[in-house]
């Protein structure tokens, strides 16, 4: 049967859907409110370059994306740094946001889909406790089924019926709030580590958040300020300050910056309704470290499509498959990572510090986690084993609250993953409550 989707938004999430299920057949839309240019960052980001296979989709061209940059991590009082592990070339790759959104559009078109630039929707029509269509400038329209992938401060989810317990806005600790901006390099200097690009500071001057530094190219400098909460002008203008003092290639000679917020929580306990589904940021499907979801929110485009191939109807019921297989597939492992992010930012930053600088975690240590097999597979020996045991045993202000968390972090993954199996709306409010707490987000 074919159905008339509304997709809401020009993200990973929903083109990825858009793709699939206008491959399927059915008569897709996608509204997206920027104009075709403007769609997307005017800049690069990080993905597994495998994301593009693992969804069903061709690679896009080479004009999209480069080489990843190596990465080096710092601790808040930069005296200590470990380089993130190398992995074999083109295995993780940098994207050119913009090329990515034209590549989607042009995916879609391809396959039947249509895509419609500077068309924001303004709002849902429902009637009778369901979505049966979107408005737009152009007035009213209805369709089977209404995709919102605008993202996390989608407009739409605060508008359903609260019977559906969809999570209207994330809580504040839940957003990272952001300032990126580009810079000229400073003739002749260097990157903090000669040869490794960019420059990761975790809790930045003790704040909950972090910051980066790095050289795109030979004159760019890409600078990312970061913090849980809130960020104001006078954050921006301190953290900017330090960046210099420790980042000889930053200039004060600026090309652009912008204020930007990134969604760094796990997935709202609930992202359907009648008629409706939330995919990408708009369900807060994000890696909540870091805050990547261009790769998640793809996944999530992908499992919607593949249970709509599968058969299930356009109520919340028939849509809880989708809801469900992320909870078990994803979300559960990400709110894993949600709580023990929410601990780590609240650490001591002179905890970390240790950690870095210690002895716990060596350069050495690292090689174990690279995939690159390009060299010999290192082991850990047992002495360096026993010797880490020991710095943990001798550190108990840091050990015990860790052990702590992760157990916290456990019965969150566990929650995550006993969501109900079938839509009871009874059951999933009692659910909701519960992995909200587990999470510790206070939505
Ligand atoms: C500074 C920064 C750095 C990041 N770095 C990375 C990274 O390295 N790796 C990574 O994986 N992720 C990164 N992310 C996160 C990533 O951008 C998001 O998680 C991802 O883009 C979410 O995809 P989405 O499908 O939810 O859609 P979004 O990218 O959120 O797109 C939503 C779209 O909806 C449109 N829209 C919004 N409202 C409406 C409306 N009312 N009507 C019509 N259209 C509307 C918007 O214009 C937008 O095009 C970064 C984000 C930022 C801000």
């Amino acid at each position: 049967m074919c159905a008339k989707i509304a997709v809401v938004g020009l993200g990973q999430g929903g083109a990825c859907a858009a793709y699939h299920l206008a491959r399927a057949g059915h008569d897709v839309t996608v509204f997206e409110r920027c104009a075709r240019e403007e769609t997307g960052y005017d800049w690069q980001d990080d993905i597994r370059a495998d994301i593009f296979s693992l969804c069903d989709m061709p690679m896009p061209s080479e004009d999209v994306y480069e080489q990843k940059r190596k990465w080096l991590f710092v601790s808040p009082n930069w005296q200590h740094s470990l380089p993130v592990p190398p992995l074999p070339p083109m295995e993780e790759i940098s994207v050119y946001r913009r090329g990515l959104c034209a590549y989607f559009a042009g995916q879609i078109k391809g396959a039947g889909g249509k895509v419609k630039f500077e068309a924001p929707v303004s709002g849902l029509l429902i009637e009778n406790d369901k979505v049966v269509g979107i408005r737009t400038a152009e007035g009213e329209e209805r369709f089977d089924l209404v995709i919102d992938a605008s993202g996390m401060r989608s407009p739409l989810r605060g508008q359903l019926p609260q019977k559906y317990c969809v999570q209207a806005m994330p809580e504040e600790e839940g957003v990272l709030y952001g300032y990126r901006a580009f810079f000229h390099r400073t003739a002749g200097a260097d990157t903090l580590e000669k040869g490794i690009e960019s420059t990761m500071s975790l809790k930045h001057m003790g704040k909950a958040g972090i910051s980066w530094c790095n050289l795109v190219g030979e004159d760019r400098v890409d600078v990312l300020i970061g913090r849980l909460g809130g960020l104001s002008d006078n954050d921006i203008a301190e953290a900017m300050e330090d960046l210099r003092a420790h980042n000889a290639i930053l200039s004060k000679d600026m090309y652009f910056g912008q204020r930007v917020q990134i969604c760094l929580r796990g997935t709202i306990p609930v992202g359907v309704a009648d008629g409706y589904v939330a995919v990408g940021d708009s369900a807060f499907e994000t890696m909540p470290l870091m805050g990547s979801g261009i790769e998640s929110s793809m996944k999530a485009g992908k499992l919607l499509a593949d249970c709509i191939a599968d058969g299930c109807d356009f109520s919340a019921a028939g849509l809880w498959s989708y809801w469900t297989r992320w909870m078990k597939e994803f979300g559960a492992g990400f709110a894993f990572i949600d709580v023990l992010k929410r601990w780590a930012l609240n650490v001591d930053p002179k905890q970390i510090d240790w950690v870095f600088g210690g002895g716990l975690i060596e350069k050495s240590d690292l090689a174990l986690v690279s995939t690159d097999t390009s060299g010999a597979k290192p082991k850990i020996p047992a002495k360096s084993i026993f010797k880490k045991i020991g710095l943990l045993l001798a550190r108990p202000s840091l050990t015990f609250p860790a052990i702590g968390c992760v157990v916290r972090a456990l019965r969150a993954k566990s929650c995550a993953a006993h969501i109900p199996k079938k839509y009871d709306e009874k059951k999933i409010a009692k659910w909701a409550k519960k992995y909200t707490e587990r999470l510790g987000a206070g939505a």
